[in-house]
């Protein structure tokens, strides 16, 4: 059993050591001191379903073994810089996701985060074309550095002094935006803003496949391919932000991009492809890469010894275990079952999302579409006391973001949805 500190003596510490920004979730915030698979365990020993723990970071579970055991065994050996010398590690994840990529993209650039990849990639992509002005989604959310602070398009997570040349497109969302579900004339907008916002000439679109944080919201269909062929004529690049969306989560596909039948020309990633360990990357093509070699450039930690053989661990799980496959059976399989819940609680003004990252929007009144920024705060907690853990996010803060581990089965879905409606009939 536990005997380490309570979360009321961590809560302490926290006020007086550490930075005064760092949120949490509950009123009674959680202590929690081990996890496996699908399960978290707080301080007395009591158990969570968590299915949130996708989108912060584990894909394959908490504390898989084969993966524990790769940074162990890599730990015992050598943990090191990435720079100066060989090692395999590297190499070798290298090569097994560049085999996960479509066509030309083969080069790849380890990083320690989300943040700094997309950083990376923007300035890549500025290098590469000789442009300087980037266009990304209202509503996303791409990393908190300065040029991805620029890029993220959400107020509540943006510092008023960040000048970045980024400028914002009208969102394609389904449902909160103004044309619905008409990909096409969304895609519009973005030939307005290279038209009337920039020289005509821009360096790069970023994306994710699915807004995350935004509060998973999948693009108009048609909008990607409509909107690639814009910013190629503009002669930008194409960037595909999977911080979230990749690794198998969408489940019908390894990268979410790949739903929307597009072939990015910078891909960037994190969270899950560590498992937990930090690690993120950068996929490009050869061409592209070449842009980094005009000066010297380099990053201390990015992809060393024990993140890259965490890495390669977790390409193999997903792999083994068909991680992709089953966050597509249990991800419709659960959506199916929260949209059911839509006819029972009015509560409920969407229920969105694939493969493992579903969402599902509260609102207290459908035809408004009045968030409901009370309630939902309201219910994490009920959930959480039934012994599920579970997100939230979107601008306004009012929709379930459920993306857990890969391994979910369809009897902790069917417990997830239980509680959901539980919790959802006594408000
Ligand atoms: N891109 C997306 C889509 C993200 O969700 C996040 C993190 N929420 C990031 C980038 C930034 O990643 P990190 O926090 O690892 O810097």
């Amino acid at each position: 059993p536990y005997t380490g500190p309570t979360a009321d003596e961590i809560f302490k510490k926290r006020k007086q050591f550490l930075s005064p920004s760092m949120f949490y979730f509950y009123k009674k915030p959680l202590n929690i001191v081990h996890g496996k698979m699908q399960y978290l365990f707080d301080e007395s020993g009591r158990r969570y379903l968590d299915a949130f723990g996708g989108i912060a970071t584990v894909s394959c579970g908490h504390c898989h073994p084969e993966v524990v055991e790769a940074i162990v065994n890599q730990t015992n050996k050598l943990q090191h810089s990435t720079i100066l010398y060989f090692n395999h590690a590297i190499a070798d994840f290298a090569e097994a996701l560049a085999s996960k990529l479509p066509a030309d993209l083969k080069v790849v650039f380890f990083t320690n985060s989300g943040t700094e990849a997309n950083e990376l990639a923007m300035m890549m992509a500025r290098l590469y074309t000789g442009s300087h002005d980037v266009i990304s989604l209202r509503n996303a959310y791409h990393g908190n550095a300065a040029g991805t602070m620029g890029a993220t398009a959400q107020c509540n997570w943006k510092f008023n002094v960040v000048q970045s040349g980024v400028h914002h497109a009208l969102n394609p969302d389904p449902y909160r935006g103004i044309f619905g579900s008409d990909g096409k004339t969304y895609a519009k907008d973005v030939q307005d803003l290279i038209q009337f916002s920039t020289s005509g000439q821009v360096a790069a679109f970023i994306s994710e496949a699915i807004q995350g944080v935004g509060g998973i919201v999948e693009l108009a269909p048609d909008y990607l391919s409509s909107v690639y062929s814009s910013i190629k004529e503009a002669g930008g690049l194409c960037i595909a932000d999977e911080v979230q969306a990749g690794f198998g989560r969408t489940g019908s596909h390894f990268w979410g991009f790949e739903n929307h039948g597009v072939v990015p020309d910078i891909v960037t990633m994190a969270k899950g492809i560590g498992n937990g360990i930090p690690l993120g990357a950068v996929v490009t093509t050869p061409k592209i890469a070449e842009v980094l070699t005009r000066r010297n450039y380099f990053n201390t930690f990015g992809g060393n010894p024990v993140c890259t053989a965490a890495g390669h661990a977790v390409l193999r799980v997903i792999e083994k275990e068909k991680l992709q496959e089953n966050a597509h059976a249990v991800g419709s399989y659960l959506k199916e079952h929260l949209t059911a819940l839509k006819d029972k609680h009015e509560i409920i003004g969407d229920v969105r999302g694939r493969g493992l990252m579903l969402g599902v929007e509260l609102v207290t009144d459908r035809q408004q579409k009045t968030p409901a920024k009370v309630e939902i705060l309201h219910l994490m907690d009920q959930i959480k006391d039934m012994g599920v853990l579970i997100g939230k996010g979107g601008f306004y803060g009012n929709v379930f973001r459920i993306t857990p581990p890969l391994c979910f089965t369809r009897e902790d879905a069917d417990f997830l949805v239980d509680v959901l409606d539980s919790a959802m009939s006594k408000i």
